[in-house]
């Protein structure tokens, strides 16, 4: 039997090198893994990540613990196996990060529940995301700056957080947060005065070091709240980036950081203005492109057929222009456009107009091959292999309204 591990991250959790006996070489999925006397590695557990760093010069890429109390280094490559000592050291500011956000949520979640009775439900932390999940909604952001104010006041007075093991009877005596999970001794991490938790993880010396807390988003998931926080550096840096983001905003918009919400306001309300006279002039412009094409078109049997190929532009598009031209009266309308994709072609004809435009179509794509379309009695539209096509496609659909039989009378 091999004897569960000395915990040194517990005995010291600002020791960040040692070394151990090499008691037990395991493989797991093709995965090499060390069990060693003792260690600062911190397993993965208690909603605090693993530690990483290298072991005798070789990385540790998982570390996991065992029910008989053995902490698994999984290694990146297996040790040498000559090796019987091997010296060990911990990603320190990794390590550091998790103490800073897990001493945090000790703080804030012991804020949470003596200013507003919310006891803490769940708790998750990884490299980029810490939170905590209450029960009820969200608090509303007066409660939640009275909660960060009792946080940011205990940072200020430097409480000392220590760890002690006591029995189970010791234990329920204590005011913890909730009762025990553990069997025998029960690792009791407490905030001076302030919060007692059982807790396996690892923390900071005293509450100062947290240094900075944050709430930066709360987000209500069914009956119950998931805030996001930041602690330590990642608070700071969270800062520094909201600093630059708001300097730029404040610069472009030419305003104060307090009037900021109003000024994009302003210029959301400005913006649709724009929109709705964009929309307006591009009516505007297509209806005289309209009338100019009519006015130029030829004349025949009380038709005017206009035959356009379009230009790109961002003032009007093929749609809206065939559409506009057929709203006058007597108006047959074939129109192109070959831009990105295969060349487009669009006709149709004025509700007074005698033609039907689905015998156009049938009969298009009989006399050319690959021309593809659909559409109405008086609108069909479609696609043309090539240019080419396009051009004989448009010249047929011309000729069709040019054979019309001369039925609008001109009264
Ligand atoms: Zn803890």
């Amino acid at each position: 039997m091999i004897p569960p591990t000395t915990k040194l991250y517990w005995q010291d959790p600002y020791r960040t090198s040692f070394t151990a006996r090499v008691l037990q070489r395991l493989e797991e999925d093709g995965r090499p893994g060390v069990i060693l006397n003792r260690t600062c590695f911190y397993p993965t557990g208690g909603g605090q990540p693993h530690d990483t760093g290298v072991l005798a010069g070789v990385p540790v890429v998982d570390v996991t613990s065992d029910e008989a109390g053995h902490i698994i280094h999984w290694l990146a490559s297996p040790l040498p196996d000559d090796l019987d000592e091997a010296d060990g050291e911990i990603d320190w500011a990794r390590r550091f990060d998790f103490m800073q956000q897990h001493s945090g949520q000790h703080l804030l979640s012991a804020a949470f529940q003596d200013r507003l009775y919310r006891p803490t439900i769940g708790f998750h932390l990884s490299e980029d995301s810490v939170t905590i999940d209450l029960p009820g909604p969200p608090p509303d952001d007066e409660a939640a700056a009275r909660v960060l104010d009792d946080v940011q006041s205990a940072i200020a007075e430097a409480r000392p957080i220590t760890a002690r093991l006591y029995s189970l009877e010791e234990a329920i005596r204590l005011p913890l947060r909730k009762p025990p999970a553990v069997d025998g001794k029960v690792r009791v991490v407490e905030i001076q005065g302030l919060d007692w938790s059982a807790c396996g993880g690892t923390h900071l010396r005293n509450t100062a070091e947290i240094g900075h807390l944050v709430i930066t988003r709360m987000e209500r998931r069914g009956d119950q709240t998931r805030v996001h926080f930041l602690a330590g550096g990642r608070a700071h840096r969270d800062h520094l980036q909201r600093i630059r983001i708001t300097r730029e905003l404040t610069a472009c918009l030419s305003t104060g950081l307090e009037d900021l919400p109003a000024a994009i306001d302003r210029m959301q309300e400005q913006m649709k203005q724009s929109q709705r006279a964009v929309r307006q002039a591009r009516e505007l412009l297509t209806r005289a492109e309209a009338q100019r094409l009519i006015a130029e078109a030829p004349h025949t049997g009380g038709v005017d057929i206009v035959y356009h190929i379009l230009e790109p532009n961002k003032l009007w598009d093929m749609e809206s222009l065939l559409k506009t031209l057929i709203s006058f009266p007597s108006v047959v309308a074939v129109l192109g456009a070959a831009g990105e994709g295969r060349p487009r072609w669009m006709a149709g004809r004025s509700q007074n107009v005698p033609l039907d435009m689905l015998d156009n179509l049938a009969e298009l794509k009989e006399t050319l091959a690959g021309v593809q379309g659909g559409g109405t009695r008086d609108f069909i539209q479609g696609v043309a292999p090539d240019y080419d096509t396009l051009l004989k496609a448009l010249h047929l659909l011309q000729a069709f309204a040019f054979d019309l039989p001369d039925l609008i009378t001109q009264d």
